[in-house]
């Protein structure tokens, strides 16, 4: 794409909710949905060599369970997802990207304006205690290190209430869906469907008319 052509906005879910609410289990079976591409900004974080500055950088930040810096998280989140376009994984005119750990700030929701364009918000809501307790699980099975000890878990706790909640007022009320993560995984698979149906469905038809 030239940069004199208008840019189209990635059309964009944002999986919204506390560590431990299963964004990323979700997110994950979302993205084999034809239709849908997941991105999770922990997932990019994490498949970073360890000995780079920006592996070390996250590595520092994730360690202490807060947030990695604003400008430096969207840069490379920003390569990352024009890259996976550029080489056909992400296909922005017939798939939604569905957003999984952003942006959780209003900064990151600002910085993102000129990329995305939000058509739902699924907010994954459960009791604090429920998501603690998933995380403990977390760290045994999965080995993450932000998972191990009780003083990071309840720092990222923190972190989603003062930063991450405020996230939701950016956007118009009517875009939320509630949806309590304590439900079973495919039930509450089965409530997220219900919301990405009708807009997949006006996708697939403004595609059809404009080939
Ligand atoms: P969880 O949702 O369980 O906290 P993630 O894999 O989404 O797990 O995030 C792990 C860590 O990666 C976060 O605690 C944070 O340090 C960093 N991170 C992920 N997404 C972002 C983001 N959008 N901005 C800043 N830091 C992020």
């Amino acid at each position: 794409m030239s940069d004199s052509s208008p840019r189209r906005l990635y059309r964009t879910i944002l999986l919204f909710g506390a560590p431990g609410s299963g964004k990323g289990t979700q997110g994950k079976i979302i993205g084999t949905i034809p239709g849908f591409y997941h991105s999770a900004t922990g997932d990019i974080f994490r498949s970073l060599d360890l000995q780079s500055e920006m592996g070390r950088k996250f590595q520092e930040y994730a360690g202490r369970g807060e947030l990695v810096p604003d400008e430096f998280t969207i840069r490379l989140w920003r390569q990352y997802i024009q890259g996976m376009e550029l080489i056909n994984q992400f296909r922005p005119t017939t798939e939604f990207l569905v957003l999984d750990g952003l942006p959780r700030n209003p900064t990151q929701a600002h910085l993102l304006e000129d990329i995305i364009e939000v058509s739902a918000i699924i907010y994954l809501r459960a009791e604090k205690a429920k998501m603690v307790e998933r995380l403990r699980r977390r760290a045994l099975k999965e080995n993450r290190f932000d998972d191990a000890s009780d003083v990071v878990i309840n720092k990222r706790m923190d972190v989603f209430e003062k930063e991450t909640r405020p996230v939701l007022d950016i956007y118009p009320k009517k875009l939320v869906t509630r949806i309590d993560a304590t439900l079973s995984q495919i039930r509450v698979l089965g409530e997220i469907v219900k919301v990405l149906t009708p807009l997949k469905e006006t996708m697939d038809r403004e595609y059809e008319g404009h080939p």
